[in-house]
């Protein structure tokens, strides 16, 4: 037989889970526009000093910062992707939260 804590903990995680399917694709890191020159000879973009623009996702890996060009029709897909990590990172933090009350909940009753 479960203890209502355990139906409790059961409910958070199916909530957990329900929500969690529905953020996908996901990622972490952030999108910056840079510009940068391109190979072309006598290209009038790179001769004036506007250059190109080019979308760069910078992340951390293992500790350290790397970035990955993203092609423009890419942009919007990523762009929900890292929100979709920022929420999930959302619902960690709560779980989180909810876990060590309903612990405290549990010693005291
Ligand atoms: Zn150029």
């Amino acid at each position: 037989m479960k203890t209502k804590a355990h139906q409790e903990d059961d409910g958070a995680r199916d909530a957990f889970l329900a929500a969690a399917v529905g953020l996908w694709p996901v990622a972490k890191g952030s999108l910056t526009q840079t510009r940068s020159p391109c190979a072309r000879k006598n290209c009038k973009e790179c001769a004036s000093g506007r250059k190109h623009p080019k979308l760069i996702f910078t992340f951390r890996e293992e500790g350290r910062l790397r970035g990955l060009y993203v092609r423009p029709p890419q942009e919007k897909l990523l762009r929900r992707a890292i929100a979709n990590g920022r929420e999930l990172e959302r619902m960690m933090t709560a779980a989180g939260r909810g876990l060590v009350i309903a612990l405290r909940g549990e010693a005291e009753g």
